[in-house]
Order: C-alpha cells, then structure tokens, then sequence
C-alpha cells in the first residue's frame, strides 16, 4: 500500500509510529499516542433567523494531557470530520511538544459553512456549541482557539457563553479574543508572524537574502494574507497569492497593498481579474519560497517533481502528503513542516493565557521578542535533529515534538 491514499489520521499515526520507534519506545506508547484520549461529539440546536431549527454537529478531540491542559482552535468549515478533528489535535500535541509549551493537544470543529450564515446564527452556534462541550473543558483542562472560519468575535462569545455557564469570568478559557476582553496584543497576526520567523532561518540555511528571495504564496486567510503583507514589508518579492477561487502570478512581484485592500472578510479577491491561473499551476511557478497557506493534501506524488521552489513553509496543517515530503527531500527542497511552521498562532495564544492568568499585560514588541525566542529554538531543535539523525524534517518534527508528552506519560506511570 503507497502512503498516498491515506487520510490525514492514518497518515499522521504513520509518522508518529516512525518517530517512537526511532526515540526507542515500546509499543504501548504508540498504542496511546494514536488516536485522542477523548473525543466528543455533539448535536446542537440553531435557531435559524427564519424561525427553523437546524440542528448542527460538532466535536472536540483532547489528544493527550499527560503535559498539561490539552489547547487547540475550533473549526467552522463544511468538511469538518471525526478522523480531521482528530488528525488536527495529534498536530497541536505535536506543535506544543516542538515549540515547548506546557500543553498537549487539542482540537474542535463545527460541520457548518459559516459564509451562508447571519451574525446571529453564528453566535447561536458558537454560544451552542460551547454549552455542548462545556463539561470537559475550561482553563486548566482544555482550552479552544481560533482555526479555520472562526475568529475573535466568535472567540468573545464563546468566552461569554462559558463564564455564564461557570458563573464567573473566565478569560483563561479561550484564546484569540479581542484586546478588550483579555485578548493578547500580536494574537491576530502570531501564525503569520512565526511564519516568516521560519522563512527567515530557512533563507540562512540557505545563504538566500529576504530581499532576493521570491515568494508563492497559496491562501488569502489569515495567515497567507498577513504572511504576504510581512514578506513584502520585508523586502522580499511576492509573486503568487490565492483564494478559492483561483490564484494570481507576476514573475515581477503583485500590488500586495492594493491586494489586501481589495480583499474581503473570507480571503477573496481573484474574482476581480480576468487573468487568473489555477491554485494547482499557482504550485508549480517558479520562486524561492513556496508556502501552501490554504488546505489539506495540495501538494502530492503527482506535482511533487514540478514543485520549483528550493524552500517549502507548510503555514496550513496538512499541506503536503508523506510521498511529497518523501520526493520533495530527495530533491533537496528544505521543508519546514506544519507543526513547527504554524507554531505562532498556539505559541501567542499560550501568552494570551499566561496573561490572563497573572492579570498583566505585555506589549506588542515583547509578545515578538518571546515569540521569534521560542520559534528559532523550536526550528533549530528540528533542523539539528534532521542532520544528526538523518531524517527528513518532518519526521525530526514528530521526534521532537512527540518526545515530551511520551516522557511526562512515562514519569505518571501511564506506559
Ligand atoms: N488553530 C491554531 C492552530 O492550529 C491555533 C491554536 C491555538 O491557538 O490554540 O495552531
């Protein structure tokens, strides 16, 4: 069986079996790390604004808190599934683990597409889908986040919802809230931010300067449209952006300012030109850095060979398959992978939280001045271990990540 037609659970218990194997671990160990230790499912009643009730489904995953309290967003998005939901909180143990945060993983999602939805709907849903989980989570269990199509707003009423609930204020329970409700500065902007973190020590390795190098960039979110504002500030060139709808290319560098302008709330703005190339031609443009910023499974054993870049930055979780990574290594390309590239978002969110726990509040240049300490030390941790080790970056990315919750699962006498 090729690796390829694996799912994102399947394919991500793939590597963490590799990666305890080769930090020596029996089998026990992968038998608990495979799948979360909890995962809940729930319905939840909307009333839609023309007076129907739509009942919606939602779950949340908590992989594993032998480290501590399990943290991870929640997702709005129509492809929300049991085997993602899951996938995606082995990632954030692994994104904690590799960055250093005294977590393991979580993950949550809503299957509902928040773009037919009214302001109210939304906070129905979200208000919800938080009385649905409300019993397993809280500040020192489990603590959600903002991930695809949610926000700070919906963050807001989350964090309202459960303080009601719990009958106290509870900033501590959320992160990725507004400022005014105990949101951290530099939150909004972190995924995008830890992002060129890893592009800056990629181009070292490299002995490419931020000013020669050419960017791709494949998503208009929130990180991909925030990474294309950073890289450009820069000094670098951004040739490539996208959306869903398509993708636009200028060997020369776009007009990322008017880009950005044009952009709406959703991260589109191909629709406004004429001559648009595909997301899928958009990954094989020539450029220096490629950063698929968008969805799962994108680059694969099929466009692998044609990828020009010499340097990949996964900022989307699951953006390439394990036959990419494997191709992609062989050639040369340095991978940084998902789960240190998009560290940022979870690593300020932890600041959220010690902020909130201690009442006292950091500015913007001290959140960035933690946050670029602990990504370079998380990449060279990473990096070093794919030299010593001799394995790809991803795989040395599971090593360092998956080896302290194995170790605290093994001081609590779980294995
Ligand atoms: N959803 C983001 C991620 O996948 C952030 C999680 C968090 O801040 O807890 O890393």
């Amino acid at each position: 069986m090729t690796t390829e037609n694996l799912n994102v659970l399947t394919s991500t218990q793939v590597v963490i079996k590799e990666a305890l194997t080769k930090l020596g671990y029996p089998d026990e160990m992968y038998d608990l790390l495979k799948e979360p230790l909890r995962m809940l499912s729930v319905r939840i009643p909307v009333k839609m604004d023309d007076g129907k009730i739509k009942v919606f489904t939602g779950y949340r995953a908590q992989h594993n808190d032998a480290v501590g309290p399990t943290k991870g967003g929640v997702r709005f998005h129509p492809d929300v599934n049991e085997d993602e939901v899951k996938a995606l909180s082995i990632w954030m143990s692994l994104k904690c683990g590799i960055v250093n945060l005294p977590y393991g993983g979580g993950k949550g999602g809503v299957i509902c597409d928040p773009r037919t939805m009214s302001f109210g709907e939304l906070e129905r849903l979200s208000r919800g889908y938080v009385r649905g989980i409300s019993q397993i989570v809280g500040p020192t269990k489990d603590i959600p986040a903002p991930d695809v199509m949610t926000n700070s707003q919906i963050m807001a009423w989350m964090m309202d919802e459960y303080s009601r609930i719990r009958e106290f204020d509870a900033p501590g329970f959320i992160t990725g809230k507004p400022i005014v409700l105990g949101g951290s500065q530099g939150r909004e902007t972190a995924t995008a931010k830890g992002v060129t973190i890893m592009i800056d020590q990629a181009l070292k390795k490299r002995g490419i300067a931020v000013k020669d190098a050419k960017v791709a960039i494949q998503g208009f979110g929130n990180a991909g449209s925030y990474l294309a504002k950073m890289m450009h500030e820069a000094g670098a060139k951004v040739v490539g952006i996208s959306d869903v709808h398509g993708a636009l290319y200028d060997e020369n560098g776009l007009d990322i300012e008017y880009l950005l302008d044009r952009r709406d709330s959703f991260g589109t703005v191909t629709k406004l030109f004429k001559n648009t190339i595909s997301n899928k031609e958009l990954l094989e443009q020539p450029c220096d850095i490629l950063v698929p910023a968008a969805i799962e499974n994108q680059i694969t054993q099929d466009n692998a060979d044609r990828i020009q870049a010499g340097i990949v930055v996964e900022a989307a979780n699951g953006p390439t398959t394990l036959e990419a990574t494997k191709i992609l290594t062989e050639r040369g390309i340095l991978l940084v992978p998902d789960v240190l590239a998009s560290a940022g978002g979870v690593v300020v969110s932890y600041f959220e939280w010690v902020q909130n726990n201690q009442g006292y509040y950091w500015t913007e240049e001290e959140v960035h001045a933690k946050l670029q300490d602990v990504m370079i030390q998380g990449f060279e941790n990473v990096y070093s271990l794919h030299q010593t080790r001799n394995v790809d970056m991803r795989l040395a990315a599971y090593m360092v990540g998956v080896r302290k919750m194995a170790e605290a699962a093994r001081f609590r006498g779980w294995i």
